[in-house]
């Protein structure tokens, strides 16, 4: 299918691109050799690019579009709201009528007695106002040596200074001079990766007793805060053991630290409840939300609250906040956003229609010759690519080598899924009916038919010693 475009041609656009825009998370020296793909437009849950291509988009943008592409709706109500009052901020003594729906509709629909809202313009600022808020939480308590945050090695929580530090990513943490002071990483709950012999619930178990030495070791008196991802995104989509979460919760409950659940990937339905906290069964104290808040059609984020925090924090000036905590426009579109979602029962859909049915089809994945474990929750799923499945062996190339072979396969076939490590992960519009499913599937297959193919040609199949 060919598309007329109204733009010019694709290698003009790439040359502009590499002359003059630096890409987030790219070797942009390499990209520029080969052009960036330049994607015009977009609806339900294919892409269009510059040459006409139709390409399914299971990752929904990154991560974001849970409601697809091309709802005219969003537009509509980001033009009234500009019209009416394009910008005003929520500094001094003032608000507007979009910071307060959204504020009182997300009190609404998170659990328990998250009923306060910060708001930021995407995930990272917000795990930023995190930081700041738990250690202002404790010295306003009179604790201010209880400041230390502990995360998990391998997890995403944003990639500005503070929520880079927060995450465990080291690739991230050796530019820049990163973490910052105060924050303590303890090992993930990734399995297939680092279970060795023992069986995924005691391995559960013994990644969560990791935070109970950890606060033990620094003092119970120095720890602030856990922060996690119900279900890591970023890190590759990595489910963890039924054991993991509960017993998390025990330890926090038990040495009095916050607990932070980073829902920017798990909220607003991709697990198939509201929020992943709900789906893997914790009370945090502040849930940082981004992403699927507007579908991605606004910058916007935030922190939702509870009120023992929100009280403590009120009790002084918090001296901390965004030009665009807020923002009107963004606010009205991410409010039409969940009206979108509830009114047409999108979370309902994902639990009810299209997890049960990706679920069936993406576990039988583990028969093909080049997965070992297919792990999924709600529309959120990954696989854990290998020369050996018995032995879960890696491969003996450098890791991301074969994940990167199988994601140009992807891209050839109009897919996007993309790889972390040897890993490949899916994270498609919560929108998707079980025919989009199948179409998926089918590239899917087709491309780890071919990526296995190549990888047994180039002799590639073999494992790490
Ligand atoms: C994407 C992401 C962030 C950062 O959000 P930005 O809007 O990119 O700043 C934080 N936490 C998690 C879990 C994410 O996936």
């Amino acid at each position: 299918m060919t598309t007329i475009t109204n733009h010019l041609p694709t290698a003009e656009l790439q040359a502009l691109d590499a002359a003059h825009h630096m890409h987030p998370f790219t070797a942009n020296g390499e990209l520029a050799q080969k052009g960036a793909r330049v994607i015009t437009r977009a609806k339900g849950v294919y892409l269009t690019d510059s040459e006409g291509e139709e390409i399914l988009d299971a990752m929904a943008g990154l991560w974001c579009v849970n409601i697809g592409y091309g709802r005219d709706e969003l537009a509509d109500v980001a033009a009234r709201q500009m019209r009416e009052l394009p910008y005003y901020n929520t500094f001094f003594q003032t608000t507007h009528v979009p910071a307060i729906a959204l504020a009182n509709k997300l009190a609404e629909l998170a659990p328990g007695d998250l009923n306060h809202v910060f708001f930021a313009a995407g995930g990272s600022e917000a795990n930023d106002t995190n930081i700041r808020m738990v250690r202002t939480y404790w010295a306003n308590k009179g604790q201010p040596d209880k400041n230390i945050i502990i995360s998990r090695k391998n997890a995403y929580h944003g990639s500005s200074v503070g929520s880079g530090s927060l995450g465990g990513m080291v690739h991230m943490h050796a530019q820049g001079g990163m973490p910052i002071p105060d924050i303590h990483h303890i090992d993930q709950p990734n399995w297939w990766a680092e279970g060795g012999d023992m069986s995924p619930e005691d391995f559960g178990l013994a990644r969560a007793q990791e935070l109970e030495k950890a606060i033990l070791e620094l003092g119970e008196d120095r720890v602030a805060a856990f922060i996690g991802e119900p279900i890591q995104g970023a890190g590759g989509v990595i489910v963890p053991p039924e054991t993991y979460w509960p017993e998390i919760q025990r330890i926090c409950d038990k040495y009095d630290i916050l607990l932070i659940a980073d829902e920017v990937i798990c909220g607003f339905g991709r697990t198939g409840d509201w929020f992943g906290s709900q789906t893997v069964g914790i009370k945090p104290h502040i849930m940082t939300i981004a992403k699927g808040l507007s579908s991605g059609y606004a910058p916007i984020g935030g922190s939702i609250v509870c009120d023992e925090v929100a009280e403590v924090i009120a009790g002084g000036e918090f001296n901390h906040g965004y030009t665009y905590s807020g923002h009107p426009v963004a606010a009205a579109v991410a409010l039409e956003n969940l009206r979108i979602l509830e009114e047409e029962g999108i979370v309902d859909h994902v639990r009810d229609v299209a997890a049960p049915y990706l679920k069936e089809k993406w576990e039988a994945l583990a028969d093909h010759p080049l997965v070992g474990e297919a792990k999924i929750c709600g529309m959120m799923a990954s696989i854990a690519l290998t020369p050996d499945k018995a032995s879960r062996a890696k491969f003996a190339t450098e890791p991301g080598t074969v994940g990167y072979v199988c994601r140009d396969r992807c891209f050839a076939n109009n897919l996007v899924m993309r790889h972390v490590g040897d890993r490949m992960i899916i994270s498609p519009p919560l929108i998707l009916t079980p025919a989009d499913i199948d179409e998926m599937m089918r590239r899917i297959r087709k491309s780890l038919d071919e990526a296995h193919a190549e990888l047994v040609e180039k002799d590639m199949m073999k494992a790490a010693s």
